[in-house]
Order: C-alpha cells, then structure tokens, then sequence
C-alpha cells in the first residue's frame, strides 16, 4: 500500500493557501469578526452606542442577531451623528 495519496490528501490545504495567500482558514475569520463585534461592543463604537430599536437590547450589547446589526441601530446611530456635528476646526484656535 502506497502513502502518496494520503500525503497528497494531506497537503493539499496547504497547496491551496499557497496559490491563495490572502485566504484564511474560517475558523480564523469567524475569531477576527468575533473580536472585531466584541471590541465596538465593549467600547460602544459606532452603531453600539445606540440601544436597539429591533431587538430592544441596551447601548453596549451585542443585537441578539448573531454577527449582524440591525438596520434600525445602525440608522439611529447616522441620525445621532448627523445632529451631533464636531466643532469647526478653527474653533479651539479663536480662543
Ligand atoms: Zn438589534
């Protein structure tokens, strides 16, 4: 019994990530987009800052839609930023 195709079989992921050297494995992407979702969680960035008018969860948790932001948090969000405008640039300056 010969061993070649089992040492091809075996090799063949690293072959591909080879040709494809941008490409991760899942696993290592489900990680990144999970740490990624926990820090905006935890520091409130962006749309988390807002509580969510679809699922009712507070400012700073995570929607119950696993890997997703509802659209209406993400809206009340553009809505709070468009009426909270930073202060001109000169601003500090005229002081
Ligand atoms: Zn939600």
């Amino acid at each position: 019994m010969s061993t070649a195709p089992a040492l091809t079989a075996r090799h063949r992921p690293s072959q591909a990530a080879a040709r494809l050297p941008g490409v991760l494995p899942h696993s290592a992407l489900d990680a990144m987009l999970d740490a990624a979702y926990e820090t905006h969680r935890r520091f409130r960035h962006g749309a988390y800052a807002e509580s969510c008018p679809t699922c009712h969860v507070p400012a700073g948790e995570l929607c119950l839609a696993r890997r997703s932001v509802h659209a209406a948090r993400r809206q009340a969000h553009r809505a709070r930023m468009t009426q909270t405008a930073p202060a001109p640039l000169g601003a500090a300056v005229a002081v």
